[in-house]
């Protein structure tokens, strides 16, 4: 019966389709779950760097590339990629047929770049599936209400993934990336950090907000939204990867299950902001409607009716931030605007900290004990987050994975 059949969602990234090879490799495992007599639909992305080597043609022509046709342009590298992973399952004999976003019908609102699922309409899966298909589903892109290709945001083959996850009733989500689950630090830099078996939505959120690449946030928060299991693995080896779940008392066990690093921030001052009611709406709310999202936010102590304003942007958002602040400071009789760019975002994540305290004074004494300054601090029930000269990163998620004994996790 192909309804008790059960249906599982796989979504491949950027290295695991980054060659012929590769593709070779994951049409295998695909091959393997549809003998198993599992349904399965596939989401790709596009393969190794293409987007980014899309993006820098683009700005080989235009420093700021028109939005719907970046779109437009961004979308073929996923493309290329479902075409070729169906050709390859035909050669392997699996009945395989590709799909890119407007063909599912994944229907986004307008924000170029940066665009929301608002529906998915995903019959034509739905059909493919019942004929023993395999659908290969581009990752990463939709279309308004106009038919323009949109994208969801960097990163965004896993809100497709996920979004098809929910709208199909899957069985769960399998994300299949270069690592093999998410860690307690970046292996790159703490080469003892440890696997984790489970990490709660929550905890994945700040994560993935925080830097650590496994997943994207957006995704993140739809899955929360509409309970979809999600599994983290690594395509290059087998193992049990790290389950993404709900939350749970057996969870809390260490304070700290992470920490994270976040090198694409920047820092924007508005010097000499005259310091009155309604001064914070009239600077944000343009950056709003810049649809730039701006995390921390810090307004220091005025002085003669004086203040200074800063926030912190990503990287890509920053010149764009920085016009919009022009604009700002001549309206409102700011004195300049200042850019840092060479910051980082080092956190600490973890639903323990509910239920432990003194978890942000021990990282503030790990800082000053190795004289890196800390620039801006925010703080939420599950992470303490400090901004720092970049220079310092990796000392210091060293020292603080370190501090609080994350190579001894055991979750
Ligand atoms: N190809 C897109 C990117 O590089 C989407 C993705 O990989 O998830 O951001
Ligand atoms: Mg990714």
């Amino acid at each position: 019966m192909v309804l008790s059949m059960s249906l599982v969602v796989q979504k491949y990234g950027g290295t695991s389709v980054g060659t012929v090879d590769r593709i070779k490799d994951i049409a295998g495992r695909i091959a393997a779950v549809t003998r198993d007599n599992h349904r399965i639909v596939v989401v790709v992305s596009a393969m190794n760097h293409e987007t980014d080597r899309l993006m820098m043609l683009a700005h080989e022509i235009s420093a700021q590339p028109d939005a719907r046709e970046l779109d437009l342009l961004l979308s073929s590298g996923e493309r290329t990629t479902i075409a070729l992973v169906a050709m390859m399952l035909k050669e392997l004999g699996v009945k395989a047929q590709s799909f890119t976003g407007r063909q599912v019908g994944i229907f986004t609102n307008s924000a170029h770049t940066k665009a929301r699922i608002e529906r998915v309409v995903a019959d034509r899966i739905t059909a493919a599936l019942e004929h023993k298909f395999v659908p290969i589903v581009a990752g990463f892109q939709g279309i308004n209400e106009q038919s323009d290709v949109t994208t969801l945001g960097r990163g965004g083959s896993d809100l497709t993934a996920i979004a098809l996850a929910a709208s199909l009733h899957a069985d769960r989500c399998e994300i299949y990336t270069d690592v093999d689950g998410v860690y307690t630090a970046d292996p790159r830099i703490v080469p003892t950090a440890k696997r984790l078996d489970c990490i709660s939505y929550e905890e994945m959120l700040e994560m993935a907000s925080l830097g650590a690449k496994v997943l994207q946030d957006r995704a993140v928060v739809f899955a929360a939204n509409h309970q979809v299991r999600i599994v983290v693995k690594s395509s290059f080896a087998n193992g049990s990867g790290t389950k993404v779940i709900k939350e749970h008392k057996g969870m809390e066990r260490n304070a700290v299950s992470g920490v994270t690093y976040d090198r694409n921030q920047a820092k924007v001052t508005l010097v000499g902001v005259p310091d009155t009611p309604g001064i914070a709406a009239r600077i944000f709310d343009p950056v709003a409607q810049a649809n730039i999202i701006v995390d921390m936010i810090i307004q220091n102590i005025g002085q003669d009716a004086m203040t200074d304003v800063s926030f912190t942007v990503t990287k890509d958002d920053v010149s764009r931030a920085i016009e919009v602040m022009n604009c700002v400071a001549q309206e409102i009789h700011a004195k300049r605007v200042e850019v840092t760019r060479d910051i980082a975002k080092v956190s600490l994540v973890g639903v323990g900290m509910r239920a432990h305290s003194g978890v942000a004074a021990k990282m503030f004494v790990v800082m000053a004990n190795e004289g890196i300054n800390i620039m801006m601090i925010s703080t939420s029930e599950i992470k303490i987050s400090c901004v720092i000269e970049e220079k310092y990163v990796e000392t210091a998620v060293e020292l603080l994975h370190r501090e609080f004994e994350l190579d001894k996790a055991v979750r």
